[in-house]
């Protein structure tokens, strides 16, 4: 491995540990011209998992992807990279031990078990975007999924913030989020 302060090309491992589920080795190296000391990832290469969309085309499985919308639902909520991280893992393990192609509704449906569990403004905020609620009552059925355990206004202000953030015209779960204000 290429020194990334010097470039030069012989370096010792130091230390080597398994991540938790064992699905990573995280190896500390140590430069053997300048005592540069730096962290590389060893990971299985999958990829033989393929996502089968909506409009029944498949498309390789893409990681970034999948943490990226992790990461976009969970904007400006106190929530550690690290918890997105192993929440993206578990559910990488889950897909690929339930076959080689998995719908993306499947993925859609894992990451909102996850993130009802870890969030729940993200949860709905994810659950607004990707499931694109029908009407009112489908949002307040996402809401009393949670169990009731939120604040309602104060949610309500943080899903709007997102909304409007994300874009300008009204969308279907926005006008769900409107119309559930009353019902709530
Ligand atoms: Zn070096």
């Amino acid at each position: 491995m290429r020194c990334p302060k010097c470039g030069f090309r012989d370096d010792k491992v130091i230390d080597s540990r398994q991540s938790r589920d064992s699905s990573s080795i995280r190896r500390r190296r140590v430069c053997l011209q300048c005592a540069y000391r730096f962290t590389t990832y060893e990971q299985i290469e999958r990829s033989d998992l393929r996502v089968v969309k909506r409009d029944r085309t498949h498309e390789p499985f893409d990681r970034r992807k999948l943490v990226n919308s992790l990461a976009k639902a969970c904007e400006k909520r106190s929530i550690s990279l690290v918890t997105l991280e192993t929440a993206v893992d578990e559910i990488v393990h889950e897909l690929e031990t339930s076959g080689r192609e998995v719908p993306s509704a499947m993925i859609g449906t894992k990451v909102l078990e996850k993130l009802r569990v870890i969030d729940e403004v993200a949860y709905l905020r994810y659950a607004s975007v990707h499931r694109r609620f029908e009407d009112a009552d489908q949002f307040v059925d996402a809401i009393q999924a949670l169990g009731r355990r939120i604040k309602p206004n104060a949610l309500q202000r943080e899903l709007f913030e997102a909304e409007m953030a994300q874009q300008s015209g009204p969308s279907p779960a926005a006008a769900g989020a409107r119309a559930s204000e009353t019902k709530i």
